[in-house]
C-alpha cells in the first residue's frame, strides 16, 4: 500500500470518529434531534465540503506515481461515496424523527385545563337603540323596521324628492346594477308604513343607512338612523317640539331642554333641525372649568332634522292632507353614541376590536 492511500485511510478514520460522537448524541426529544442535525450539518462540511480533507486528497492525484495513481484515485472515491451515503442517511433519519416530535406538539394535550368560553354583551349601539326604543315604545310608538334595498320611488320619489331635484344628487346614493338603491335614509319606511297602516300612526323606524361617504373620523358609507313618525288630525309643530323634548328628557334627564331652527328638506314643510341642551355641562357649555368637549363649549348639541311631514308625502301614501297632519324626525345613532361616549372616531365602533366594546356592557 502507498503512502497516499494511506493519509486516504486517515482521512476516513478521522470522519468516523466524528461519525462515532454523531451515534452517541440523545434523540429523546426535539432539542436533542435539531443538536443532531446541527451536528451533522458540520460533520459534512468537514469531511465533503470544499475545504474538506477528502477534497485536499483528490488534489494529491497529481503527485502520485503513476502507477498507484488509479488506485489511489479508486480508493478516495471510494470512501468519499461512503461517507456521503451515510451522510444522507443520516439526515433523512434525523429530519424524520424532528418531524414527529413537531407533529406530537402540535396534536392536543388533552391534560391542560380548559379554556372557559367568553361571554358576549350587546354592541354599544343596540343598547342605545334599545334604550330609546323602550322610550318610544312607553310613549305609545309602535317600532317599524324595512328593506335596506329600496326602489327609486320609495328612496325619492314618494318623499317629494323628484328627478332633477338636488337633493338626490347630494345625497350620493349606492345604486345597485338593476337600479335599485341602497336606502339612503329611514324616511323610506315612513312611506311604506303608510301604505300598510294609513292614519293614524306614530311609528319609529331605526335601522341602517348607506351613503357614498370615504369613511374617516366622522363618517362611515353604513350608520343607522332613528326615524320616528305621527301622523293624526290637529297634529302641530307643537307635538313635534313637545315629543322630541320629552324623549330626550327620558334619555338625559327631567332638566334637558330643546331649540330647534328652521332648515330644509323636501319631505318636509316647515322644516326644523333640533339641538338638545348638553348631557355634560347641563347647557353651560364649561365642565370641570374646562370647555366641555360633547358641545365644543356651546352648551348645544344638534342632533338630528325634523318637520311637519309635506303635503306630497301624505298624497302619496293616500293620507288626505286636508283631515290629517304630521311630524317627522330623524337622527343618526352612531353620532350620538359618539358623544355619549366621548368617541373620537365613530369608526371604532365598526372594528369590533373586542377590548374596545367590551368597555361598553
Ligand atoms: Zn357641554
Amino acid at each position: 500500500m502507498t503512502e497516499e492511500i494511506l493519509t486516504a485511510k486517515k482521512a476516513y478514520e478521522l470522519f468516523e470518529k466524528d461519525w462515532d460522537n454523531l451515534k452517541d448524541l440523545n434523540l429523546t426529544n426535539l432539542e436533542e434531534a435539531e443538536f443532531g442535525l446541527k451536528t451533522l450539518i458540520e460533520i459534512r462540511n468537514k469531511h465533503t465540503g470544499k475545504k474538506s480533507s477528502f477534497s485536499s486528497l483528490m488534489k494529491l492525484i497529481g503527485q502520485v506515481s503513476p502507477e498507484d495513481r488509479i488506485a489511489f484515485a479508486q480508493e478516495v472515491q471510494k470512501l468519499k461515496t461512503r461517507v456521503e451515503i451515510a451522510i444522507d442517511l443520516a439526515e433523512r433519519e434525523i429530519k424524520s424523527v424532528i418531524s414527529e416530535f413537531k407533529a406530537a406538539q402540535e396534536s392536543k394535550d388533552v391534560t391542560l385545563p380548559g379554556r372557559r368560553p367568553r361571554v358576549g354583551h350587546l354592541h354599544l349601539l343596540t343598547i342605545l337603540r334599545q334604550q330609546i326604543e323602550d322610550i318610544f315604545v312607553s310613549m305609545g310608538y309602535a317600532i317599524e323596521d324595512d328593506r335596506e334595498i329600496e326602489t327609486d320611488y320609495y328612496n325619492f320619489e314618494a318623499l317629494n324628492i323628484p328627478e332633477g331635484h338636488p337633493a338626490r344628487e347630494s345625497q350620493d346614493t349606492f345604486y345597485t346594477t338593476e337600479g335599485f338603491a341602497l336606502r339612503s335614509q329611514t324616511s323610506t319606511v315612513q312611506i311604506r308604513a303608510m301604505e300598510r297602516h294609513g292614519a293614524p300612526i306614530r311609528i319609529i323606524a331605526p335601522g341602517k343607512v348607506f351613503r357614498r361617504d370615504t369613511p374617516d373620523m366622522t363618517h362611515v358609507p353604513m350608520f343607522h338612523q332613528i326615524e320616528g313618525l305621527c301622523v293624526d288630525k290637529g297634529i302641530t309643530m307643537a307635538h313635534l317640539k313637545g315629543t322630541v323634548a320629552e324623549w330626550l328628557r327620558r334619555l338625559f334627564g327631567k332638566e334637558t331642554r330643546i331649540r330647534i331652527r328652521p332648515s330644509y328638506f323636501p319631505f318636509t314643510e316647515p322644516s326644523a333641525e333640533f339641538d338638545f341642551s348638553c348631557f355634560k355641562c347641563s347647557g353651560t357649555g364649561t365642565f370641570e372649568a374646562e370647555r366641555c368637549r360633547p358641545c365644543k363649549g356651546s352648551g348645544w348639541i344638534e342632533l338630528g332634522g325634523s318637520g311637519m311631514v309635506h303635503p306630497n308625502v301624505l298624497r302619496a301614501c293616500n293620507v288626505d292632507p286636508q283631515v290629517y297632519s304630521g311630524f317627522a324626525f330623524g337622527f343618526g345613532l352612531e353620532r350620538m353614541c359618539a358623544l355619549m361616549y366621548s368617541l373620537d372616531d365613530i369608526r371604532l365602533m365598526f372594528e369590533n376590536d373586542v377590548r374596545f366594546l367590551e368597555q361598553f356592557r
